[in-house]
């Protein structure tokens, strides 16, 4: 198949997997849930994996396949399922993946909601240690015999902090333990997943890849790395021939099946029209996160300024050697602990909502809203202080986003 790059994948990838009926361009919105086998050998077929077909609409539909086709194709992967959500991909993997008895690491710098579901998951006998992510070194003291996953993001929101990517995958590896990364922050537009040692990619399609606030869905995309002949819990159902795809095949029954979290054909279709611009919206969002990141980091009404594009981010260089750009998340305390929610109210064009990765710039008092669940000692592990502010930067013109953060700032001196 012949490789393009991936701004020009990401408007033709599909085409090389499908020929649509009646030549339709897009991938046609597949609402059926049941499809006919006009000779029943064929469903006996599909059932027992000799044959590829769609046979019910929470295992797939040729919607969900061609936006599969197009994440495995830009991530140059094994292969990918889709999920209702990104929080749905996450869960499914796990429940899919894990035994009781097992241990996983996982940061302590996480999206909210994934920290709130591993302490879920800790309820049902699995073992969770969350570590610094970004100290290599008290990751590998986690490490036990039983551990089967270490999981990180890529860029974690509201810090921005970054791991390194080769030391942590080097160490999963020579433990036999699945390395995963939460890509949802940095997308293939700015990291290429295929260039470091991660196994599995997990990413909320909702966020920069739909990018328009109109469609959720997540996806768990295998890089095609992992040993599964070494993981102790594939299910000898699952043990096909070719042995590379022994997780994908135990997560389309064990994860998506069997859990039903499906992404609907509609959401998977305004997704893969959404990512088609992806590459372009992309663009101006790190422009204009690296100009409001630098007008930030100078004015007198802000204490400090996170955005892996400034020197004093402590992991700036790891950004420059795994990032292609800078990202479009950043977050920022008021001086003298201003009131985060007085701030947000002076603003009159960003939109105070809690979403990352829209058209629109966003902004978000942090404390008070997605970590009001966790207590105090979790929130100072996290680093988040009461002033802070979380910006995801859309595609509006900078001259614009300065002057209502300027306005904002200043009622708030
Ligand atoms: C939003 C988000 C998720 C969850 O995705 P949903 O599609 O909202 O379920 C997971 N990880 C990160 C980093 C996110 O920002």
């Amino acid at each position: 198949m012949k490789k393009y790059h991936p701004h020009t994948e990401s408007v033709h990838a599909d085409k090389n997997y499908n020929d649509y009926p009646d030549g339709s361009v897009h991938s046609p919105v597949c609402a059926s849930v049941l499809f006919e086998f006009k000779d029943a050998q064929g469903i006996v077929d599909a059932f027992q994996g000799k044959k590829v077909a769609h046979v019910y609409g929470r295992s797939s539909s040729s919607t969900t396949t061609a936006l599969q086709n197009v994440l495995t194709q830009q991530h140059e992967a094994l292969g990918s399922v889709t999920f209702a959500t990104g929080m749905a991909a996450i869960s499914s993997f796990m429940f899919a993946m894990l035994k009781q008895g097992d241990h996983i690491i996982v940061s302590q710098y996480l999206f909210g909601n994934t920290r709130s579901f591993f302490h879920q998951l800790a309820q049902f006998g699995i073992s969770v240690s969350f570590v610094d992510i970004t100290d290599i070194k008290a990751v590998s003291e986690q490490v036990r015999e039983q551990t089967r996953v270490i999981f990180a993001e890529g860029l974690a929101n509201p810090l921005t902090q970054i791991p390194d990517l080769n030391a942590l995958g080097t160490l999963a590896k020579k433990h036999h333990i699945i390395s995963m990364l939460d890509t949802t922050m940095t997308p293939p537009t700015m990291f290429k997943a295929q260039d470091f040692p991660v196994d599995i990619v997990v990413t909320s399609l909702t966020k920069y890849i739909a990018g328009q606030g109109q469609a959720l869905g997540g996806a768990i995309i295998d890089m095609g790395r992992f040993d599964w002949t070494q993981y102790p819990h594939i299910d000898p159902l699952y043990q096909v021939a070719d042995t590379a795809q022994w997780g994908l095949v135990q997560l389309r029954k064990k994860g998506l099946r069997d859990i039903g979290a499906t992404l609907s054909p509609e959401a998977a279709s305004a997704i893969l029209l959404g990512q088609e611009t992806l590459g372009l919206r992309w663009q101006k969002i790190q422009d204009n996160a690296a100009q409001i990141a630098a007008y930030l980091n100078e004015h007198p009404a802000v204490e400090t300024v996170f955005h892996p594009s400034l020197e004093q981010h402590e992991q700036h260089h790891l950004a420059l050697e795994q990032f292609s750009t800078f990202g479009g998340i950043l977050s920022f305390t008021l001086k003298g602990d201003k009131d985060p929610v007085a701030f947000i109210n002076h603003l009159d064009l960003i939109i105070c909502a809690t979403h990352l990765g829209d058209t629109r710039t966003l902004a978000l008092p942090v404390t008070q809203t997605i970590f009001f669940e966790f207590s105090e000692a979790e929130k100072t592990a996290m680093g988040v202080s009461e002033s802070l502010v979380r910006l995801s930067v859309g595609i509006e013109d900078s001259h614009d986003l300065l002057a209502d953060l300027a306005h904002g700032l200043s009622l708030s001196m």
